[in-house]
């Protein structure tokens, strides 16, 4: 595997750290997830609209155009001579500089970008996974992909530990996204999910989700359900670029009606996997 360094490609072995690197010492600095799919990048547009939406939040500028970080990031694939599923990791920090809150005057950003594989869990997608409920601690601008993961790495933790897959996040009972995913619920044929306000993430899945929907003639309400909807749900289900369309038969250890993927669940991800061009049986 080699890696992106603006432009140069090394082995991620021999790659350095700097010790005074903004995305290390403060977080500063944001990041994407792309998967991969037999060779081929996904969401690659949603997701580099992303990045640069991320990045002018947090005033980085960085010296590429999105066609250039495009091109960048398909070179990154030629030259690992990807042909499997994978993802690519890819982060932007403020650069390196001496420790100082305030940006640095003449620091130009990093950017980094790895590939790993990254094999799809078709058990959960057949089966379902389970979740837990926690509060959402997370600052008023969860919009950018920030470096800044530690609540959400601590109720991924809590989640854990109950035994489960994800933490559903609410604020005051209203439920707005997961630890590292979207989040929906479905009842009476129609979807419910937060808003894309400034509190939750738009995912890339989600925005493919949309496009879905549409087509499947299926109801798209943006309106936040309550834990207490939660208990009189059809259905349940996440969405990211790691874990798919994936529905959720358990929360709080109480299930999800008859605790089986739904009908609606299972025809996004049929959807979602004709959109991936995937061939993988399910
Ligand atoms: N919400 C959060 C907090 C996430 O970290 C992620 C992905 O990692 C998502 C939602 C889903 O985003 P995407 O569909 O772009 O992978």
């Amino acid at each position: 595997p080699v890696v992106l360094s603006q432009t140069k490609f090394v082995h991620r072995d021999s790659l350095k750290y700097p010790f005074e690197e903004r995305g290390l010492q403060f977080g500063d600095g944001v990041y994407e997830v792309i998967r991969i799919y037999q060779g081929e990048y996904y969401l690659l547009e949603e997701h580099v609209d992303r990045l640069f939406r991320s990045l002018k939040a947090i005033k980085i500028k960085i010296p590429y155009s999105k066609v250039e970080i495009t091109n960048l990031l398909l070179d990154l694939l030629k030259r690992n001579k990807v042909t499997e599923d994978g993802k690519v990791y890819l982060q932007v920090t403020r650069g390196s500089a001496a420790r100082d809150h305030a940006f640095p005057e003449h620091t130009t950003a990093n950017i980094y970008a790895y590939i790993t594989k990254q094999h799809r869990n078709i058990e959960n997608i057949q089966h379902g996974v389970c979740a837990i409920t926690q509060a959402d601690i997370r600052w008023e601008k969860c919009f950018i992909k920030s470096l800044n993961l530690l609540p959400n790495v601590m109720a991924k933790q809590v989640a854990k530990e109950a035994g489960c897959y994800e933490a559903i996040l609410h604020k005051n009972g209203r439920v707005t996204e997961c630890s590292s995913s979207n989040v929906y619920l479905v009842k009476d044929g129609s979807i419910y999910t937060h808003p894309t306000t400034e509190n939750i993430l738009h995912g890339c899945v989600r925005m493919a989700v949309e496009r879905f929907v549409k087509n499947l003639e299926i109801p798209f309400i943006e309106k936040a359900f309550t834990l207490d909807d939660i208990d009189e749900a059809d259905e349940l289900f996440l969405t990211s670029s790691t874990s798919e369309v994936l529905p959720i038969i358990q929360v709080d250890g109480k299930m999800i009606a008859d605790g089986q993927p739904g009908p609606i669940s299972n025809k996004l991800q049929k959807a979602y996997e004709q959109d991936a061009n995937i061939h993988t049986e399910v």
